[in-house]
């Protein structure tokens, strides 16, 4: 067989030579030629093309239907393809649960990519049904409410989710959406060229006037939460019009109701007006409210007493001894408290609308469990490294370590171990095994996150207090550096894919992710029915990490606020919960046969027609593709039993009723002339491409 010219080699596993250069110059070919997906196997590697290259379209979409794989050239429909026969049990096959895994940096492509695989299930059902268009507009939704411009990806997604497809005889029945880690500190503070969710700059383009009179909304440049620190607003209005049509379309069409949308934008809006709440000190060591007007609005807003308002942000009521204390914040206290309340209210209704989601595309008919199926395609944040790193990054770049340790997992461990098992001849493959950085992270007692849980049971700790510990319980890990001199809140972790410092101020606050006292309770007291829903005694949703979990659901008469109540202490953390919802995804995947998409970034800015070699380099470098490549080349893809194996081949030999040996394997593979299998002890051992060959000499026969 001819080798293609470089950049024309469509699965880099079939390279004769193979170095960390050519792997780069093959990329970097085929990226000037439009050709932005290759394979490694069965891994489909992404480098994002920053324009539209014209692939999607549905010629295209109906030509990968049912296609061999080297039919076509690669193609992200033909992995959509691929789950989907794999799920439904084509050709013969065991019907199996599939899980698509997609990673990158931020902006690489995984929420684009995302979608694709979601447009292309959808048309290999053929359905068109209301389900399948409801889907479609599930990812345009939450991304108004979830995503935001940063300085890597002008929509990037500032959460994680697991969408499951689940289908019954090829169709689709329903979908399940599990979010995870919501960044709801980008409420309250950008970082400068970043912005707040899209949600709002959409809503001040798109609503009526009369609308915005309702809202009491003024012009984007008058809300203290969406010019802080920044450059301003600098979103194009005619596009947030154009996004906030489509918004109602989307909501529309999921299935939410007028009243719904009309409270959903309600909360978005009180929002905005809390952050223009200010305090002054006065001179008895109190703070007060500096102007009710926006407190006014909000308790309109959220049909609650402007007075508790005021008074659950300044001062918290103490129950000493039968006596009622007031202490009063000082006026970085009553800033928090002021945002802690934006941050909870907005987390809550992202929760809420997941949840909806959840109710609307649930399966509407009764199948039993064992006949359903599903496809779960999991977009998760990227690896983060800015120049200030805080608890949002450690769990985003925890929940990427488990990523890469689920790869190798299956692409490296499992697969070496099953050679050595069967006893094959067989070179090892190293790879950088990212076990101790898990172990790092979740180790218990001796974890990152386990250390930090007991640090925020210390009322008196702090960020120094933490670090210090940190630094003696990972005196000599070779993952973790202390800071050297003065820098005593911070510590660097060696990740996978780079070296992170990372900075505790606030980590405390953040894991406990306890509200101020009272704030609650004024919540749940609410008229407005969407706020009372919310803030309802706990909602239940599996696989979420930005909600609290608080089981008191006292009521409180107006003006008598109650004290700290002893729920918030066995309340789970934020790391807890994020550990948790994290084990349970990777339950759920194990469970599944995986499938990887690996996205590339082909330079920093944005920009269409650039490879940055360097770049792409690193990214190669990290997330381990020269060995993926080696391993995908030299492994053994299609392992078949002897049994199955002597089936569907006896008539090479034209014998039929050869028996499932160990020898009529052997003497089947020496009949075909192909080269470079192997038989272990129970199965036969081929390259993917051996199948092929195979069939060759079938139709030759
Ligand atoms: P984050 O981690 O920040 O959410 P991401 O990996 O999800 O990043 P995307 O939002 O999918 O990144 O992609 C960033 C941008 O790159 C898109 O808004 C789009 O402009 C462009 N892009 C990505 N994939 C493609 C594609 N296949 N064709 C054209 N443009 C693309
Ligand atoms: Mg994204």
């Amino acid at each position: 067989m001819e080798r293609p010219p470089p950049g024309k080699v469509e699965d880099l596993a079939t390279l004769a030579k193979l170095d960390e250069k050519i792997l780069l110059d093959e990329l970097k070919l085929r990226y000037y030629n439009n050709e932005i997906y290759t394979y490694v196997g069965d891994i489909l590697i992404a480098v994002n093309p920053f324009r539209d290259i014209g692939i999607y379209d549905d010629l295209t979409s109906y030509k990968y239907n049912l296609a061999k794989k080297d039919e076509h050239p690669p193609h992200i429909f033909a992995i959509a393809d691929s789950a989907y026969q794999c799920m439904i049990g084509h050709g013969g096959r065991t019907p199996e649960n599939q899980c698509i895994l997609i990673s990158g940096e931020s902006g690489a492509g995984k929420t684009e990519s995302t979608k694709l695989i979601i447009k292309q299930l959808v048309e290999l059902c053929h359905g068109n049904t209301q389900l399948e268009q409801q889907i479609l507009q599930v990812n345009p939704l939450l991304e108004a409410f979830g995503n935001a411009q940063t300085l890597m990806n002008d929509n990037s997604s500032r959460f994680g989710k697991y969408i499951q497809l689940m289908f019954h005889n090829g169709q689709v029945l329903g979908a399940k959406i599990s979010e995870y880690l919501l960044e709801k500190s980008r409420l309250v503070h950008q970082g400068v060229g970043e912005e707040s969710f899209h949600i709002f700059y959409y809503m001040m383009a798109g609503l009526p006037k009369s609308k915005q009179e309702q809202f009491f909304l003024a012009a984007p440049e008058r809300y203290r939460y969406l010019v802080n620190g920044t450059s301003g607003i600098s979103k194009d209005k005619q596009t947030s019009k154009v996004k906030y049509e489509e918004l109602l379309n989307a909501l529309d069409l999921v299935g939410f109701t007028d009243e719904e949308q009309y409270d959903m934008f309600t909360i978005v809006t009180s929002v905005l007006h809390l952050g223009n709440v200010s305090f002054e000190e006065k001179d008895d060591d109190s703070v007060e409210v500096h102007d009710m007007n926006p407190v006014k609005v909000i308790a309109k807003l959220l049909c609650v007493d402007s007075e508790d308002i005021a008074g659950t942000m300044t001062s918290i009521i103490t129950h000493t001894r039968g006596e009622q204390v007031t202490r009063h914040y000082t006026k970085s206290q009553a800033e928090e408290a002021r945002d802690a309340v934006a941050k909870v209210l907005y987390g809550r209704l992202f929760g809420w609308i997941v949840n909806k989601v959840n109710q609307l595309l649930a399966p509407t008919y009764n199948v039993r469990s064992e006949e359903c199926r599903e496809i779960g395609i999991l977009d998760i944040f990227g690896f983060e490294h800015f120049e200030k790193n805080s608890f949002e990054q450690a769990c985003i770049n925890l929940a990427n370590e488990q990523l890469q340790f689920f790869f190798n997992q299956h692409v490296f461990k499992q697969e070496q171990e099953e050679y050595i098992r069967e006893g094959i001849d067989w070179n090892e493959i190293k790879f950088v095994d990212n076990k101790p950085l898990l172990d790092l992270f979740l180790g218990r007692p001796m974890g990152l996150l386990s250390i930090l849980d007991e640090e925020s049971r210390f009322p008196r700790a702090t960020d120094i207090t933490l670090v210090t510990k940190y630094n003696q319980k990972f005196e000599g890990n070779s993952y973790y550096k202390a800071a050297k001199g003065s820098n005593d809140n911070k510590f660097t972790i060696n990740h996978y894919a780079g070296q992170v410092t990372y900075t505790a101020e606030g980590w405390l606050e953040k894991n406990r992710d306890t509200l101020p006292p009272g704030v609650m309770e004024m919540l749940q007291a609410s008229q407005n029915t969407l706020v009372k829903s919310i803030f309802r005694a706990q909602v239940t949703r599996t696989g979420t990490l930005s909600m609290q979990a608080r089981k008191s659901t006292r009521h409180t008469r107006k003006g008598h606020r109650p004290s700290l109540d002893a729920a918030r202490k066995r309340k789970l953390t934020t790391g807890g919960q994020f550990k948790n919802s994290l084990h349970v995804l990777m339950e759920r995947m194990t469970a599944a046969k995986p499938m990887f998409i690996r996205c590339l970034k082909p330079n920093h800015v944005k920009a269409p027609g650039k490879f940055d070699e360097k770049y792409i380099q690193q990214q190669l470098l990290y997330t381990g593709m020269l060995e993926t490549t080696k391993i995908r080349r030299e492994g053994f893809a299609v392992r078949p039993s002897f049994e199955d194996f002597v089936n569907k081949y006896k008539v090479i030999l034209c014998k039929p009723t050869l028996s499932g040996t160990r020898d009529n394997c052997t003497k089947i593979l020496q009949a075909t002339k192909i080269k470079g299998w192997q038989v272990g002890k129970t199965k036969v051992f081929l390259k993917y491409y051996h199948i092929d060959q195979i069939t060759e000499v079938l139709e030759t026969m």
